[in-house]
């Protein structure tokens, strides 16, 4: 397997909480390296085009609010198989449902506040990285 790159995010919920190095330990551990970081508040604007793919959905609105409610981690993470290798370190999306160790099991507040995003597929993480960092901030 091919050395891979996925985009995650740091939720308001967990850099409200302080949690970024507790965090970026569990994605470390599992053979993850941070090659791009930054922390930056979202608009509005940019929380509903981020999430535009679920725009039609009943939590889209809170989701939107919650995203831009506090700053975040925007991050490039670079690994074998790192998109779904990020994915099982997350754990589910409703932490109820994640696995022990996970990060959504030991850090995530509910469904909504799950404190991490990462990319589902190489196309979205192509164009989630590309909407965040220039190609000169991810240093590999
Ligand atoms: N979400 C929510 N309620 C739901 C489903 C999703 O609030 O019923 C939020 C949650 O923050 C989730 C995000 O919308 O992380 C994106 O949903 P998706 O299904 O893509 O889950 P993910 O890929 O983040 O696990």
């Amino acid at each position: 397997m091919a050395l891979e790159r996925t985009f995650s995010i740091i939720k308001p919920d967990a850099t409200r909480r302080n949690l970024t190095g507790l965090i970026n330990a569990k994605i470390e551990a599992a053979g993850l390296r941070i090659v791009a970081q930054k922390r930056v508040h979202m608009t509005r604007a940019q929380a509903e085009t981020f999430y535009a793919v679920h725009s039609a959905r009943p939590f889209f609105g809170e989701l939107v609010e919650q995203m831009s409610a506090a700053p975040v981690v925007v991050q490039v993470l670079e690994g074998e198989d790192a998109i779904k290798r990020y994915r099982d370190v997350m754990g589910a999306t409703n932490p109820e449902k994640a696995d022990a160790g996970t990060i959504r099991k030991d850090y995530a507040l509910n469904m909504g506040e799950n404190s991490v995003h990462g990319s589902d597929a190489p196309e979205t993480a192509a164009q989630e990285i590309a909407q965040w960092f220039a190609g000169n901030e991810i240093v590999g």
